[in-house]
């Protein structure tokens, strides 16, 4: 019984400590009694968590911000010039990206390798001369944890990717224990989805937000669910799957086996090739800002925007997110189209008139499935779970 409390005393200490680090990573400055303030942690506490945080190197004091009006100066924390990095690796079908940040989310190094015509041994390779680099790169500063952003479905405890579809054929790859075990730093794994999601909560659009939806369209369409403010991660993994949930019960078959999938409708390649269709010439997604003032391209926009408002609807009358971000790919949608989408949404959910969910691109748009690599790691550590001695 005793042992137990010790145990629930650590943990509420390293929750706290966590919480501490985090506010002052998402903030641009801050101060000790600003953190008082909004932790609800006592004045005593804070201190004592701080002064920790500075002799391990994760913070420091800068400059006083310059409140002589009000009489007081407060010393400001801010992240110590060498205090630890971590590092983030987005697996797409298309490429592996591997970036070191700082705990603030700044990014200080960033290499891209395409991949083409890959075995299992291939991409390892790929993914171990992007990493040596990355490790390179971050010199001497310590190093949390990789975290790896990649395609399902995977499996999270084991950190492997199962089978992806049309992905080389390579089936369970172990993404995770690969990366440990070469390197023996601490490896979190996610699907891209979740990952795109927890970034934009921790440092994006969400930041203030406790339940929204991340939906990515892509390849497929997947979605990250943030509710009570943390990643819906229950279950088996196949939450999100929000591209097979169909939108008509007597549409065409999908590979999943189901009828009228939203997949079937609205994927990134079944969106160019509608565009292609009526423009008449290969087209890129960079291009849909241009195109949606083509008279040829309106009605594709405007039929895809209303079937994946069919599909938003459902979800937004399950879930009540307060907003829904689009990213991925979707983050190109555009900007006309995502208004009609968020008025499709808002006239059909059975909240209308009552609140309005919004409807908005990511925070880190493109990027936003690589950022939430990285924040994984920084998932762990602002929730207490990661160990204190980094490597
Ligand atoms: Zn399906």
């Amino acid at each position: 019984m005793h042992q137990r409390h010790g145990v629930n005393r650590d943990r509420m200490k390293s929750r706290n400590r966590g919480l501490v680090l985090q506010m002052i990573c998402t903030s641009p400055h801050i101060s000790r009694s600003d953190i008082t303030k909004q932790v609800g942690l006592t004045k005593m506490a804070v201190t004592n968590i701080v002064g920790e945080l500075i002799q391990e190197g994760y913070i420091r004091e800068t400059a006083v911000l310059d409140t002589a009006l009000v009489g007081r100066n407060p010393v400001l924390l801010d992240l110590a010039p060498s205090s630890p990095v971590l590092v983030g690796v987005y697996l797409s079908r298309e490429d592996l990206t591997v970036i070191v940040t700082d705990l603030k989310l700044r990014t200080m190094y960033k290499q891209r390798q395409p991949l083409w015509q890959e075995t299992g041994e291939s991409i390892t390779q790929k993914l171990y001369c992007l990493v040596d680099q990355a490790l390179e790169a971050a010199g001497t500063r310590p190093i949390l944890g990789i975290g790896i952003s990649a395609i399902g479905p995977l499996d999270r405890q084991a950190g492997m990717l199962l089978g992806p579809t049309e992905f080389f054929g390579i089936h369970e790859y172990p993404i995770g224990p690969l990366l440990r075990q070469r390197y023996g730093i601490p490896t979190y794994v996610d699907n891209d989805m979740n990952a795109a999601a927890l970034g934009e909560k921790l440092f994006g659009q969400g930041k203030t937000m406790d339940n929204f939806l991340y939906v990515g369209i892509t390849h497929g369409i997947g979605a990250g669910i943030i509710t009570n403010g943390r990643l819906y991660q229950d279950g088996s993994g196949f939450a999100g799957e929000l591209g097979h949930t169909s939108i008509c019960y007597n549409g065409p078959l999908c590979s999943c086996g189901n009828r009228g999938c939203l997949e079937v409708y609205a994927t990134m390649p079944v969106i160019l090739g509608a565009l292609k269709k009526a423009a008449g010439r290969p087209v890129a997604c960079e291009e849909f800002q241009v195109l949606a003032d083509d008279p040829a391209c309106i009605p594709v926009f405007e039929e895809i925007s209303d079937r994946l408002g069919v599909a938003l609807v459902n979800v937004a009358n399950l879930l009540d997110p307060q907003c829904i971000l689009l990213g991925h790919q979707g983050v190109y949608w555009p900007r006309r189209y995502m208004e009609r989408l968020e008025r499709f949404v808002n006239n059909g959910i059975l909240a209308r008139g009552h609140r309005a969910i919004r409807v908005e691109p990511a925070a880190f748009g493109i990027d936003a499935p690589l950022m939430g690599s990285a924040c994984l790691v920084a998932s762990e550590l602002f929730e207490g779970r990661l160990s204190q001695d980094a490597v």
